[in-house]
């Protein structure tokens, strides 16, 4: 009688051990499909972009294209070696109703805030400092609505050489 219980009872231990282990496994197996859901990338929503000018008065850009909605990091490098009273630069994005001359011949007269003109403050949505040789700046802005803007250097006389399209797609 005693060995007829014992191995009853054991028969029972084992299939009660056997239950546990495969709902574990059915969990395990379910969890990580939900976790796999793929996060956004920060590509998408950040655009990099640099920029040079020299001692030749250019810009190494004419063209700059983001994406609506996007943030831009911009950097400007001054990567000749001139002082920036002599040759200095900037990177200046105006408004689309602008006038790129008209806030070039206003700058050229504001040499006491870094030619950035304070009448003019409403045509300039975002602008570097100014830079001389080997210096550089970096600025973040958001997009602004799609379109196609202008983008010049506000120092004296440069917005001839120094000015490109700023795309918003
Ligand atoms: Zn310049």
């Amino acid at each position: 009688m005693n060995k007829m219980i014992l191995v009853f009872a054991a028969a029972l231990a084992i299939s009660c051990g056997d239950n546990k282990k495969e709902e574990k496994n059915e969990l395990k197996i379910g969890a990580p499909v939900e976790e796999a859901a793929p996060a956004q990338t920060t590509d998408d929503k950040v655009a990099e972009v640099t920029i040079t000018g020299n001692d030749q008065m250019k810009y190494d850009k004419s063209e700059i294209r983001v994406k609506a909605g996007q943030k831009v990091k911009l950097t400007l490098k001054h990567v000749g070696t001139m002082d920036k009273t002599v040759m200095g630069h900037n990177w200046a994005l105006l408004t689309q109703d602008a006038d790129m001359a008209a806030v070039g011949q206003a700058a050229a007269s504001a040499a006491d805030n870094d030619y950035i003109p304070a009448d003019m403050a409403d045509k300039i949505i975002v602008h570097t400092k100014m830079l001389g040789g080997g210096e550089s700046d970096t600025i973040e802005f958001d997009a602004p609505a799609p379109g196609t803007y202008t983008f010049m250097c506000t120092f004296p006389g440069h917005y001839a050489l120094m000015h490109g399209k700023f795309i918003v797609e």
